[in-house]
């Protein structure tokens, strides 16, 4: 496997945020999302390798040492190829969605009654994994802040088997320090796993910090599209080759070859569309942070961000999720929800359209004081729409909620 493909800067101090994306790296970006793995001579040319549709390989004719999808397939392959190279790791493997790459990953590195450290403000999903279920056997977890590298420290136990990171955090856009962090970790043998959601490869990679492995939920930008979900888990040639056969192999959360193929097409634009959201949120988190209706914006991307010396550091661009608390009433931010028209109200991210989310709305205050979530935070995912149309959408939905 050519699995080198991913050469390019990896010093941080020198990977600056530019208006374009990624400069450093945009054309071995360009080169392995359009064509690392699209191998022509082995598909008939065809300029969009096939989709190997089919769970078995024949043990009579098959020279290529497939055997069943479930352990890999040459659709699966071509896509894990691209997200090695983009992360710079020796390897990937596909899941069938973010939460299985999550859990894929945990399990590969806990054993009975371990220790874990993870930030508390972690994807609700993964603490849950953490917190209630991982705990039925007998693993604890510890949660910090994630921004205080002596809260990191303290909380080591001989047990602490691993270090969670998630960052920038995709509710509070708050940062871990990727370097520290993993150094730490190594000094007291617990392995450092980083969902890299928010960031994508094209503007973070962890295992140039030293960091042993990276999660993505491939649902987000790397999809784009709002139309599948995808994990993905990036690491060494070593572990890797375990998980194929352990946490991928026996929990059997691989991922489907159409998904596969998808998840290829998507990446085919992703250094595209990246530069796009990331020039869209750039110029919307400044606007919203100088309108009078506004409290505060949550963005690393902005200067006034309390960790953008830290984010210049080890990322080198910003995507397109970010929070911010409007003055005024919870009724007041809530109709300024409804009032938008061309941001949808969900959940998600990452895709080709704009949306909200209002995560805190229904928080009563000791809630939100416990978990540190205001309760007027909104949270926007800047879509591929042109930034002025948004401004105006946005613009319009604040005159609205004064007159709520
Ligand atoms: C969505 C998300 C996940 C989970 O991904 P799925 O593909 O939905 O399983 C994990 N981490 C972050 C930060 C996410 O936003």
């Amino acid at each position: 496997m050519d699995e080198n493909a991913g050469k390019r800067e990896s010093d941080p101090d020198e990977a600056l945020p530019s208006a374009s994306a990624a400069e450093s790296g945009a054309s071995d970006f360009d080169d392995i999302c359009g064509h690392l793995g699209d191998d022509y001579d082995r598909y008939l040319g065809a300029i969009v390798p096939p989709i190997f549709q089919n769970t078995l390989f024949t043990r009579k004719r098959s020279n290529q040492g497939y055997t069943y999808t479930r352990v890999t397939n040459p659709t699966i392959e071509i896509a894990e190829r691209k997200l090695a190279a983009m992360e710079g790791g020796e390897a990937a493997r596909c899941f069938s969605s973010g939460m299985a790459a999550i859990s894929a990953a945990l399990m590969s590195v806990m054993e009975r009654d371990c220790h874990i450290v993870c930030p508390s403000r972690v994807y609700a999903p993964t603490r849950f994994f953490l917190e209630s279920y991982m705990a039925r056997f007998g693993v604890e977890t510890t949660f910090v802040s994630g921004t205080d590298l002596d809260e990191f420290e303290a909380a080591l136990r001989p047990q602490t088997r691993a270090i969670y990171l998630e960052t920038p955090l995709s509710n509070l856009f708050t940062l871990q320090d990727l370097r520290a962090v993993a150094e730490l970790a190594r000094s007291r043998g617990a392995a450092t796993i980083v969902d890299n959601t928010w960031a994508t490869p094209l503007f973070q990679n962890p295992l140039a910090f030293g960091i042993d492995m990276v999660v993505h939920s491939a649902t987000k930008y790397m999809g784009g599209h709002s139309d599948i979900l995808a994990g993905v888990l990036i690491g060494s040639r070593e572990r890797m080759e375990r998980v194929t056969h352990e946490e991928r192999g026996l929990f059997g959360a691989a991922m489907d070859p159409h998904q596969a193929w998808l998840l290829i097409r998507g990446l085919r634009t992703l250094p595209l569309r990246m530069e796009r959201h990331q020039e869209s949120a750039l110029r919307i988190a400044a606007w919203l942070e100088r309108h009078p209706a506004v409290e505060r914006v949550l963005y690393p991307g902005l200067p006034s961000h309390p960790q953008h010396e830290l984010a210049r550091r080890q990322m080198s661009g910003f995507s397109g999720l970010l929070g911010f608390v409007p003055r005024g009433t919870r009724e007041q931010a809530a109709a300024f929800v409804k009032a938008l028209r061309l941001f949808e109200e969900g959940p998600s991210w990452g895709g080709f359209e704009s949306l909200i989310n209002s995560p805190g709305l229904d928080l009563d205050e000791e809630a939100s004081r416990r978990t540190g979530m205001p309760q007027r935070l909104l949270r926007i995912s800047v879509g591929l729409e042109r930034a002025d149309a948004l401004l105006a959408d946005l613009d319009r939905a604040f005159a609205e909620m004064r007159r709520a």
